[in-house]
């Protein structure tokens, strides 16, 4: 692997990278099979990914005709990470099963381990005999859509797909390695203006709110709109304020500190609402909702922006769902890709079709508007959101981070890179997009 990492780091060709032998086994951050029931009787909270996800020697499997193989520099912590090593809602163990039933090279998925991570940056080492438009040596990014391109139903919109899945979530084989084994039809360019890290964070949370929030498959947001963020400063949100502020809108951002109130103000949302110091109780018992709270969080947006937000970008779930219906303007749209704290959604529907809102679903995205968010960060148009770095032996740790919310934005993982700071192919494009600008959320995580 040393071999590899100094070829990378050297600017080694392509043919020099084809010909270097790949290791028969790589370190991995996973979770076993074996311990899928560990947190029986434990709370979601207590639930602590730090004993869950291990780092471990797995062997490289066979490449299919349609895969490559990434040098992982290194990759990200994304909740779904969390979700696999909490085992909820359901362990990840039978997606792999299902896919290792579907054919020679899905069972190649159905381990007792799972690496997990849904994000990379790297180099390609090998590519499987049908690929075409990419070769060892290319400087990629990963994004997490798993389809098969033989199946019809890919076709219109890769994400109805009838057998979609997420790389490293219902696959096996995630970025949180040394290595990864993916399908061609996963690779970007590397963003040439910024480091690893910087590169590896962004594919799918930056994609799931292009899809979201610019997409027609979704919200559909036109210049000028108003935009409820939820969460404005995490993984989604930080991608979304970005969004709405290049789309010519006004983003309402909802943090819990301060802190990240004050990064919202330096990305130029105006608009800030600390939802802590708010105290909002949309819940007054666990069964009961409390209109009057969702009217105080209306009339607080009313206050920043003078009018009701024509989007709510909802990820939250359970506790903020209906007041997100309600808040949202007369033919206003909720989009929805998430449900952290609950998916068993309430919301009172006189208020939705009434004012002829609607509720739109979105989940990641297509292998084109991918494409399109990466070219975005490529143009220094959208920035990457990393604000803390661990390495991969840490796993465990980043994603308790990310569990407790203790985090900002993306935390990046060094997988094959030996330190921060590296892979920048374009210093003078970097300079001009601005360092400053880059850097924002490292510098506020640090
Ligand atoms: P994240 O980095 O943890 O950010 C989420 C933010 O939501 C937090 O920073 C927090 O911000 C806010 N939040 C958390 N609980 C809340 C609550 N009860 N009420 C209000 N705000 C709350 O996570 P993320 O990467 O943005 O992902 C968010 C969710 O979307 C996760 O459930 C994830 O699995 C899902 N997701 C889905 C897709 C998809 O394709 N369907 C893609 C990416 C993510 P404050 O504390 O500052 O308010």
């Amino acid at each position: 692997m040393q071999e590899i990492v100094e070829a990378i780091q050297s600017g080694a060709p392509g043919e020099e990278l084809a010909n270097l032998p790949l290791p028969e086994s790589y370190r991995a951050a996973v979770v076993l099979e074996a311990e899928q029931d560990m947190w029986e009787g434990v709370e979601s909270g207590d639930k602590d990914p730090r004993k869950s996800l291990h780092i471990q020697d797995v062997t490289l499997p066979e490449l299919a005709p349609d895969e490559a193989v990434i040098a992982v520099m290194a990759s990200s912590i994304n909740f779904n990470t969390v979700w696999t090593s909490i085992f909820e809602p359901l362990p990840t163990f039978g997606f792999l099963k299902r896919l290792g039933k579907e054919s020679v090279w899905g069972a190649r998925h159905d381990q007792p381990f799972h690496i997990v991570g849904s994000d990379a940056s790297g180099v390609v080492l090998r590519v499987g005999s049908a690929v075409r438009n990419w070769r060892p040596g290319d400087r990629v990014t990963v994004h997490c859509n798993y389809v098969d391109d033989q199946d019809p139903s890919a076709h219109n919109d890769s994400m109805l797909a009838a057998n979609q899945r997420i790389w490293g979530f219902e696959t096996n084989y995630g970025g949180l390695a040394e290595l990864s084994v993916v399908k061609a039809n996963q690779l970007m360019p590397k963003p040439a203006h910024l480091t690893w890290e910087e590169a590896a964070v962004n594919a799918l949370c930056n994609s799931t709110s292009y899809r979201m929030l610019v997409s027609p498959h979704a919200a559909g947001m036109k210049q000028g709109d108003a935009v409820l963020i939820w969460g404005a400063t995490g993984g989604l949100g930080g991608y979304a304020v970005q969004y709405v502020l290049n789309g010519g809108g006004t983003p309402v951002g909802v943090v819990s500190s301060p802190e990240k109130g004050e990064i919202l103000k330096a990305m130029g949302c105006e608009a800030v609402i600390d939802r802590k110091a708010a105290g909002y109780r949309f819940w007054k018992d666990e069964h009961t909702q409390d209109e009057s709270e969702w009217r105080r969080l209306g009339k607080d947006i009313r206050a920043l922006i003078g009018r009701d937000v024509d989007i709510v970008f909802e990820h939250p779930g359970r506790q903020t769902f209906g007041a997100s219906v309600f808040v949202a303007a007369r033919g206003g749209t909720v989009v929805t890709c998430a449900a952290t704290s609950g998916y068993m959604i309430e919301y009172d529907n006189r208020h939705l079709w009434m004012k002829l809102k609607r509720i739109v679903s979105s989940h990641f995205a297509n292998y084109a508007e991918a494409w399109a968010a990466n070219q975005l960060i490529c143009e220094g148009k959208v920035q990457p959101i990393l604000s803390a770095v661990y390495p991969l032996d840490q796993t465990g740790e980043a994603a308790y981070q990310v569990h407790k919310n203790l985090h900002e934005g993306k935390i990046g993982v060094l997988c094959l890179a030996p330190k921060e700071g590296l892979g920048i192919d374009d210093p003078a494009f970097r300079e001009e997009v601005g360092e400053d600008k880059i850097t924002l959320f490292r510098r506020h995580g640090a």
